[in-house]
């Protein structure tokens, strides 16, 4: 048996890119599918949920999907520092309720909602640009006709492989966690433990969600490390190494593994008829490989942009262009810069750890925010070159630039 449908917009991928660029297309008043593979949204987790309240705010999300977070403590091989702010500023998120209430949005804005649909191919027309998707849903082979895809499918990038028009990610992360309960938590403090024994390139952490449940858990840069994380995961917990020591009794509840590309701002994201949203696209700020808020806000002017386009009746590269626009004005310069942090910190030994913590140390916690949001505009470096002695600005403005 097959199916087939017809709709203005078709949105491949139910994470937070694409119910928030669903939402912002129906809400303009489109035709809209918003397809999913797996039997509900956010079955699986594959995110550990950190980003910023600021951001939750400014998209609506409720109270009762976060934890507020307003410590954040280091810890390298010999040496440890906290930062502590007078006000939360950061956030664990509850994804699974978040991503529902983004989906649900979506749904009540009018995007018709398809779970249990893997999108496997693509249809195009006479000169090769997409004009719908076809897959696997519960009723079988089912075909989508659309005047616009978003390809909201993370990591896999189905829509633009099947377009072949992206190769797979070459440099990305690879990181494993379990969700724990926990005997002894503070529930208002992060860590993220750096040097190799905790990861080799990359960090490992401890999200703590409130309710004495903390997320732990291992990043690792590939192709730069071949050390496995789920295995590194279960050394450190079994070793109670650094501050997991201090979560005394740890119990089970269900374990998250996840990829995230790291290959910077390399793919074009409009084409005729197509856009590129959230990983597929590689919006993630790169130094924590943290990627959530950029998913919602930019599915949102992507949403945006491709039903302004449907509307006019041309949805050309050229019509959709606007979105790549958007987002490359508010995120390219610090994501460009952040990688240069980034590929400093991939080599740092242990030694090096311990220096690199008594410079996080000086900063302020709103400029140790800025610092980890990758928010490194010309007026927050000022802001640093006033407050800090001239020896430690020079350390961190080479940071920015990546120079030793
Ligand atoms: C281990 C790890 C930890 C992370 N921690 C953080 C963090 O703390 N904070 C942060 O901000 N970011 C974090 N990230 C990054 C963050 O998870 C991503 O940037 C974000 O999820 C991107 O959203 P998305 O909607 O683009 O993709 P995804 O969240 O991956 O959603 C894609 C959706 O598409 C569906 N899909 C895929 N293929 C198909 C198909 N063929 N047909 C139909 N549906 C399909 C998937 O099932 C999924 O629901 C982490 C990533 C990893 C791997």
């Amino acid at each position: 048996m097959s199916e087939e449908y017809h709709y203005d917009l078709v949105v491949v991928g139910g994470g937070p890119a694409g119910s928030s660029a669903a939402y912002s297309a129906a809400k303009n008043g489109i035709k809209v599918a918003l397809l999913e593979k797996e039997n509900t949204i956010a079955e699986t987790v594959r995110t550990s949920g950190v980003t910023w309240i600021q951001n939750i705010k400014e998209f609506g999300i409720p109270d009762d999907c976060f934890n507020p977070i307003k410590n954040f403590s280091f810890c390298s091989p010999n040496n440890e520092v906290t930062i502590s702010d007078t006000i939360p500023r950061a956030a664990v998120l509850d994804v699974r309720k978040t991503y529902r209430w983004l989906a649900n949005e979506a749904e009540n804005a009018g995007a018709d909602i398809f779970v249990k649909m893997n999108i496997k191919n693509v249809i195009e027309n006479e000169k090769g640009d997409i004009v719908g998707v076809t897959g696997i849903g519960p009723k079988g082979e089912t075909t989508f006709h659309a005047k616009v895809v978003i390809d909201a499918s993370g990591f896999p990038s189905t829509v633009c492989k099947a377009m072949g028009l992206a190769p797979q990610w070459e440099r990305f992360g690879a990181g494993a966690e379990y969700e724990m309960i926990a005997e002894n938590v503070d529930s208002e403090t992060w860590w993220l433990m750096v040097g190799q024994e905790y990861s080799p390139a990359g960090y490992a952490w401890i999200f703590p969600l409130g309710n004495n449940i903390v997320r732990i858990g291992v990043g690792v840069g590939k192709p730069e490390s071949n050390v496995d994380p789920t295995q590194r995961l279960k050394e450190i917990i079994e070793k109670k190494l650094g501050p997991i020591k201090k979560l005394g009794k740890l119990t089970e509840i269900e374990f998250h593994y996840g990829l995230i590309p790291n290959d910077g701002l390399s793919r074009k994201t409009v084409f005729n008829n197509l856009i590129l949203v959230g990983d597929s696209a590689g919006q993630a700020n790169p130094l924590v490989l943290e990627g959530i808020r950029y998913a919602i806000k930019f599915g949102r002017v992507a949403g945006k942009v491709a039903s302004d386009a449907i509307k006019s009746g041309n949805t050309e590269k050229k019509s959709l262009y606007p979105y790549e626009e958007n987002w490359r004005k508010s995120i390219e310069s610090k994501i460009n810069s952040a990688s240069k942090v980034q590929d400093r910190w991939i080599g740092l030994t242990d030694e090096e750890w311990d220096k690199e913590l008594d410079i996080i140390n000086e900063l302020k916690p709103e400029e140790f925010m800025d610092f980890i949001k990758a928010d490194f505009g010309l007026s927050n470096m000022i802001k640093l070159a006033t407050h800090h002695p001239k020896l430690v600005v020079r350390q961190l403005f080479n940071l920015v630039k990546g120079k030793k």
